[in-house]
């Protein structure tokens, strides 16, 4: 844990988030300025700053997420009418919070 680190905080219970999802490796929670009609943010409990920060260990990690937002949004009936996986990275790429999360987006008008 890196104790400046805002996702590092909310993933150890120490500061709020609208969670929906918790386990031992990963916590998901309601994007607090979303920009989609759903937004949720998929986040590994352990800091890694970015997807530049993965190692081949981390894959079950990666695979865990990417499965955990697919069942969610299952669970929220939002695989019928789809939704979007994303990571920003570092800078350039939009990322403003360096903790590694992926962005689950939904709930569009199509
Ligand atoms: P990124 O641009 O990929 O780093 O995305 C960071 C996201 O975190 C943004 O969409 C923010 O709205 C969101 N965010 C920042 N602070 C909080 C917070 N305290 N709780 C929930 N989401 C947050
Ligand atoms: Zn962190």
């Amino acid at each position: 844990m890196e104790k400046d680190c805002l996702f590092c905080q909310i993933a150890a219970g120490s500061r709020d988030a609208d969670i929906v999802y918790k386990d031992d490796d990963m916590v998901i929670f309601k994007d607090i300025h979303p920009q989609a009609p759903v937004h949720l943010l998929i986040v590994p409990v352990r800091h890694i700053r970015s997807v530049n920060d993965l190692g081949p260990e981390d894959g079950p990690l990666v695979s865990a997420m990417i499965a955990r937002a697919r069942d969610t949004a299952r669970d929220m009936t939002l695989d019928g009418s789809g939704y979007k996986l994303l990571f920003n990275v570092e800078r350039g790429g939009g990322q403003v919070i360096f903790h590694l999360h992926m962005h689950l987006m939904a709930g569009w008008k199509y």
